[in-house]
């Protein structure tokens, strides 16, 4: 007699070996897992959109007059074109990115979506597999009190441990929420 789901030499009679089960039990126990206790979204606001692309906005605004001051109406008309174009699409990414990004935290698990329509995750991780959480801000990100929350899971490397947990970038308040998921997860930040 074998497992029928790891192939396992069986002792006993059944249909499945003593981890497959115990596996099995678990993941029934975090189904069950339903009350939220916090929900995270990557954050979309226009202020900071603006921010971000500072030098690009400034270097549109430039050519713009340039163009306008070389007495070109049409050409001007095409410059102020094609940034409503770049500016527009660059906002739309990063607004579907914001739609499509989030993380629930449950009592025992957290569960994270990452859905933009063409490419759609979802990864459940325990919190007993997670091995630690930080975050990392830039300059910009630091004065809208935004930040990128990392969650690294036990048995990576550091460093490459993004692929074992998962990452939200641009979330609000960063700092108060980290405070928040290490309640939830009951441990202590390390500052
Ligand atoms: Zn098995």
């Amino acid at each position: 007699m074998r497992c029928s789901i790891c192939g396992a030499r069986l002792t006993k009679e059944g249909d499945i070996c003593k981890n497959c089960y115990k596996e099995f039990q678990e993941e029934e126990e975090l189904k069950k897992d339903t009350k939220e206790q916090l929900k995270i979204k990557r954050k979309y606001s226009i202020s900071y959109e603006v921010y971000k692309y500072t030098e690009l906005i400034i270097i549109c605004i430039l050519a713009m007059v340039v163009c306008i001051s070389a007495g070109g109406f049409l050409e001007s008309l095409a410059v102020i074109g094609i940034f409503a174009v770049i500016f527009g699409l660059l906002f739309f990414i990063d607004k579907r990115l914001a739609v499509g990004t989030k993380v629930v935290f449950y009592e025992k698990k957290a569960v994270y979506t990452f859905d933009i329509g063409i490419i759609n995750t979802t990864k459940v991780v325990k919190y007993e597999d997670i091995e630690d959480i930080r975050y990392f801000q830039t300059r910009r990100q630091k004065k809208f009190g935004y930040g990128d929350l990392c969650v690294y899971t036990k048995g990576v490397i550091p460093g490459a441990g993004y692929f074992g947990g998962f990452q939200i970038k641009n979330i609000e308040d960063v700092e108060g929420n980290l405070k928040k998921i290490a309640e939830i997860l009951g441990v202590t930040l390390e500052q």
